[in-house]
């Protein structure tokens, strides 16, 4: 029996750079102590006082089947901080709640996006991206960036891709570069999207993690808010991963029809975990800063590690919970120099082929164990890097 070709065509086949994370994984399996460098997951845990408002609203009954667009009280909440956040009047008729940031970027393409149509993201890429375009049946092209310009997308090379493709996925801060897009860049996307009638799908699910510079949502630029779905997610502002809680704010039209698929598809989100993200949400910004602080904390760390050698460079990052180094001056690939490093050192970094061609020549490190192993293991990777050189 046939399978779909919608099914069958969601990864690109070949190993994609994944080899050495798997490889971890079954040294870890095997009773090795790994230390993961490789994970976009916080190393704490969801906060007890939202895992309390969870439980509460679960033994008050909230656990039948709920709104599907999502509860008033959280399209509400959601409203407010985007509004807040970026000057752009929101409703609750702008939201749609959806299970996790991961949904809502296959339900944004599959509202903006017909079979055969061309989706345009930006390389390096968070490692979905291609996955979810040909899951709605439309065409990833990738729009390669270059360390030269901090892996910003310019404006010349967003036109020379744009012509006759239908949307653009962009993400600011970005995974995995740190990039954090300038007004300049944002600017260009924008006119990019108004010059050849893109829809903007902007992933924002970093956006409580900005080191230097400021984060601006694109949907808050002169007419783009009718062209614009923005995603965003509780998993990385709150630590709440496996909660499985996010969101799309698109014009309401949009939305309208984003629940219809929502009604086809998940039929929302448990209504407790939408109670406790809106006590989340209830807590102002503290929490979100709290959550964020020890990434930004690791990476001044890792820069004053980082200035004492001359081998790896850092690729100035803004924002986000990883580093992205450029180990090209030991003539190795990424994935060659994470493998070699996961045998001599037991150290797993994500090769940077894993995230698209751009970043071939580098490993993506995530901040994403305490500071004292963390240092230690980013002091080890340095050594070995300069050890490569040496031999
Ligand atoms: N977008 C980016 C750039 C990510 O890095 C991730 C997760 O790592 C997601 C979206 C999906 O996040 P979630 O589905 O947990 O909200």
């Amino acid at each position: 029996m046939q399978l779909s070709d919608h099914i069958t065509h969601i990864t690109g086949g070949g190993s994609d750079g994944w080899d050495t994370f798997y490889r971890a994984r079954r040294m870890i399996a095997d009773g090795i102590a790994v230390t993961e460098l490789n994970i976009g997951e916080h190393d704490i845990r969801t906060h007890p006082d939202i895992l309390n408002a969870m439980h509460k609203a679960a033994l008050a009954g909230h656990t039948g089947y709920a709104a599907v667009p999502g509860t008033d009280a959280l399209r509400d909440a959601i409203a407010t901080r985007i509004a807040t956040r970026t000057g752009v009047p929101t409703t609750a008729a702008n939201i749609l709640v959806t299970p996790g940031g991961q949904a809502g970027l296959f339900a944004a393409h599959h509202a903006t996006c017909n079979p055969g149509d061309t989706a345009l993201f930006i390389d390096p890429y968070y490692v979905t991206y291609p996955g979810t375009i040909r899951s709605v049946g439309a065409v990833p092209k990738p729009i390669i960036t270059s360390p030269d310009t901090g892996f910003q997308p310019t404006l010349d090379a967003l036109q020379r891709a744009a012509s006759g493709a239908r949307s653009l996925l962009v993400n600011s801060p970005n995974n995995p570069t740190g990039a954090v897009y300038s007004g300049q860049t944002m600017q260009a996307i924008a006119t990019t999207c108004r010059d050849h009638d893109l829809w903007l799908i902007s992933d924002e699910v970093y956006d409580t993690q900005v080191w230097e510079g400021d984060h601006i949502s694109p949907r808050a630029l002169p007419d783009m808010a009718d062209r614009t779905l923005v995603v965003g997610s509780m998993s990385k502002s709150h630590a709440m991963t496996g909660s499985r809680v996010g969101w799309i704010c698109a014009p309401e039209p949009v939305i309208a029809h984003l629940t219809d698929l929502a009604t086809h598809t998940t039929y929302g989100v448990a209504g407790y975990i939408q109670d406790a993200a809106q006590f989340a949400l209830g807590q102002g910004t503290s929490v979100e800063e709290q959550v964020a602080a020890p990434f930004c904390r690791r990476r001044a760390l890792s820069m004053d590690l980082l200035a004492g050698q001359n081998i790896v460079k850092a690729v100035p990052s803004q924002g986000a919970m990883y580093l992205m180094l450029d180990i090209r001056a030991t003539g190795m690939s990424g994935e060659g120099f994470a493998n070699a490093l996961l045998d001599a050192t037991h150290i797993a970094v994500m090769p940077g082929e894993s995230f698209g061609q751009a970043a071939a020549g580098h490993i993506r490190i995530a901040m994403t164990i305490d500071d004292d192993r963390y240092i230690a293991a980013l002091g080890q990777v340095l050594d070995f890097a300069a050890s490569c050189i040496n031999q």
